[in-house]
C-alpha cells in the first residue's frame, strides 16, 4: 500500500508513511473485506459509510503537518482508521461519531490495539467539541456545504483545518491554516465523501 500508491502519489511525509505502514488496517473492516483493507479504494463498514482509500487518509494527514505534542479533532469516526493514524503522528486524538454502533465498534479496536490516545465520543461532529478546544488541528471526514462556524473558532492560532466541502456527489479538500489571526484557504483534490450530517452540515 505505501509503496505503490502512497509514494508514487507524492505522499512524503516520512512520520505519515510510518503511521500508514505500522496501522493494521484490516482490524477496520469486516471480516468478509479482509483481503481487500489495503486495495487502492474506499471500502463500505456499516450503516451505509465508508472507510477512505488509503490514498485520501496520507493526504489529509500530511496536510495537517502534525507535531507530535499537538492535539488533534476528527469528525466523523467511522471505522476508526483514519483517528488510529492521527494517534500516531500526535499525542492526543478526539474523534466524533453520530452512530453509535460505528463508534462502539471503533472504540473496541482502539483497545485492542492499545490505541489510548484517542478518545471517542457520540455527537454532532459540526459542533466541534468545545471543552478540549482549542485543537492544533482539526479533520473532518465527511463532506459539508460548508465549513462548520464552530470548527473555525475551535482551532487554535496557529493551527490547520482540512475538510472536503462541496455537493452530495462531489467535494474539494480544503485546507485551512489560521495563523496570525489571518485565515488562508488552499484548495487540495476532488474527492468523494459520505455526507456530513448535522446542524451545521446537511440537515
Ligand atoms: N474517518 C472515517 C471515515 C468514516 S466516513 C474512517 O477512517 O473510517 C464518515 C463518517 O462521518 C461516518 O461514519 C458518518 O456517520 C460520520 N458523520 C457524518 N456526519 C457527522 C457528524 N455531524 N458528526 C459526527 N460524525 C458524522
Amino acid at each position: 500500500m505505501v509503496q505503490e500508491q502512497l509514494i508514487p502519489r507524492g505522499i512524503s511525509d516520512e512520520r505519515v508513511l510510518e503511521a500508514m505502514r505500522t496501522v493494521p488496517r484490516h482490524h477496520f473492516v469486516d471480516h468478509a473485506l479482509q483481503s481487500r483493507a489495503y486495495g487502492d479504494f474506499p471500502l463500505p463498514i456499516s450503516s451505509g459509510q465508508t472507510i477512505s482509500q488509503p490514498y485520501i487518509v496520507a493526504c489529509m494527514s500530511e496536510a495537517l503537518d502534525l507535531k507530535k505534542d499537538q492535539k488533534v479533532l476528527e469528525i466523523g469516526t467511522g471505522s476508526g482508521y483514519q483517528a488510529a493514524v492521527l494517534s500516531r503522528l500526535c499525542q492526543q486524538v478526539y474523534t466524533v461519531e453520530r452512530i453509535n454502533i460505528l463508534l462502539a465498534s471503533a472504540r473496541k479496536v482502539f483497545d485492542q490495539l492499545r490505541y489510548f490516545n484517542i478518545v471517542a465520543k457520540l455527537d454532532d461532529g459540526t459542533l466541534g467539541w468545545p471543552d478540549q478546544s482549542p485543537f492544533d488541528a482539526i479533520m473532518v471526514t465527511a463532506g459539508g456545504p460548508d465549513i462548520p462556524q464552530p470548527l473555525l473558532d475551535q482551532l487554535a492560532d496557529p493551527g490547520k483545518l482540512v475538510i472536503p466541502v462541496g455537493d452530495h456527489y462531489l467535494q474539494t479538500l480544503q485546507l485551512l491554516e489560521k495563523k496570525e489571526g489571518e485565515i488562508t484557504l488552499r484548495q487540495l483534490e476532488k474527492v468523494r465523501f459520505v455526507d456530513l450530517i448535522g446542524q451545521y452540515g446537511w440537515k
